[in-house]
């Protein structure tokens, strides 16, 4: 990268960080029980909220108690059952347009990130009537306050509860875009265990390294605070620990609550801290390809972190001891390629494989602007890479 790109990329990321303490972060209530929602949002006064989810999560009967619950509190509510992976300008438009129709006035997005972003989305949209999607999409935009919005995360990986962002991809270009905004932040996320047991192996691996990834970004980027960085260990020692018990064992309670606080914890650093350039790589794919965002963030994170190099070797040599994988007499570099070495091994464990497939060399100039767009200047990176540099990571993980 350019030096003056550099520095300007750089002040950037300055500026965010020292008006971190000013803005206004807040932490939503947290509930461990679905039920108590429908008496939450009469409490609040809301009348008819607007449940977003997706068909396979209904198939799963996951919202069964949920409906069940809304019931009994004789509280009625529109069910939007179309969110789709990585979702789309196109449903997010069919959202609102379904709300307003039904009368709705507040939101609940219940399943991965992908629904708890599509009620983002929709309610910034309910905001922001004056707007187009596209015109509150990206940092900052969306200023007014949503409709009471509540998240009940059904994965263990995306943070999306607690979090400022929601990732949109636009139906013609295909472009992933992030939409952060502080009125994005759930006011209620419902951290039930129960709900995340029926989540297939294949998801509970990949969406559980996506939470160990945000922790890791988090961590070794340039943004950091005690907070964040406390959240960071904490979250990737509990996925070192209980991942691989909820994928091979998807009834494990203790193991399910246990990722859904890491997820929690790493959501809450990384809205804080930012994340890094597995994400702005892993965005691109998902938004070209549909490649899913955990398997994508999975694969790439062993092969990012080895490329940072030595500027990193310090901070994972920290993560290493703190998830008792090294010791602080170990060297830098050794307890660095000990920490990817696990990840790795955990990955293999799992399943995961070590590339990607699909990847076609005529779409690189595309899929590494679009990288460079998202990650530069915004993401406080240990170090700065330009489109040409980010190509190389491309080619590392294509089949
Ligand atoms: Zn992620």
């Amino acid at each position: 990268m350019k030096l003056i790109k550099k520095i300007y990329c750089r002040a950037y990321q300055e500026g965010f960080r020292i008006a971190m303490p000013f803005l206004p972060y807040r932490k939503p209530l947290i509930l461990h029980d679905v039920t108590e929602l429908p008496a939450l949002y009469r409490k609040q006064g809301c009348n008819k909220p607007f449940l977003v989810t997706d068909k396979s999560i209904i198939a799963h009967g996951l919202t069964d108690s949920l409906i069940e619950a809304f019931h009994k509190e004789k509280m009625d509510f529109e069910l939007f059952d179309d969110t789709v992976a990585n979702p789309t300008s196109d449903v997010i438009e069919e959202g609102v347009r379904r709300y307003k129709a039904t009368g709705c006035d507040s939101l609940i997005g219940f399943g991965g990130g992908s629904s708890i972003d599509t009620a983002k989305a929709i309610g910034a949209c309910i905001a922001r009537p004056d707007k187009t999607l596209a015109q509150i999409t990206g940092n900052l935009k969306v200023h007014k306050k949503l409709p009471y919005l509540s998240a009940i995360p059904t994965t263990a990986g995306t943070g999306s509860e607690c979090t400022l962002a929601a990732i949109i991809t636009d139906s013609k270009t295909h472009r992933k875009r992030a939409m952060n905004s502080f009125s994005l932040l759930p006011k209620c996320a419902v951290l039930d265990p129960k709900l995340t047991i029926t989540l297939p192996p294949h998801l509970t691996s990949t969406t559980g390294v996506d939470a160990m990834t945000h922790a890791i970004e988090a961590y070794i980027g340039q943004s950091t605070t005690r907070e964040t960085r406390a959240e960071a260990l904490e979250a990737v020692k509990l996925v070192f620990g209980n991942v691989e018990k909820a994928y091979r064992n998807g009834a494990d309670l203790e193991a399910r609550a246990n990722m859904l606080q890491a997820a929690y914890l790493a959501g809450d650093a990384f809205t804080k801290s930012y994340v890094g350039y597995v994400h702005a790589v892993a965005h691109s794919l998902g938004g070209q390809y549909n490649i899913p965002h955990g398997l994508a963030n999975a694969v790439l994170l062993p092969i990012v972190l080895k490329e940072y190099g030595s500027c990193v070797w310090k901070k994972l040599h920290q993560i290493a001891d703190y998830a008792s994988l090294s010791k602080p007499t170990d060297s830098d570099e050794a307890a660095a390629n000990t920490l990817i070495q696990a990840i790795l091994d955990l990955n293999k464990r799992m399943n995961i494989p070590t590339k990607l497939e699909g990847i076609r060399e005529e779409d690189l100039p595309v899929l590494t602007r679009n990288a460079d767009k998202e990650g530069n200047p915004l993401y406080p990176v240990p170090t700065l890479w330009d489109a040409k540099q980010l190509e190389k990571i491309y080619r590392l993980v294509m089949k």
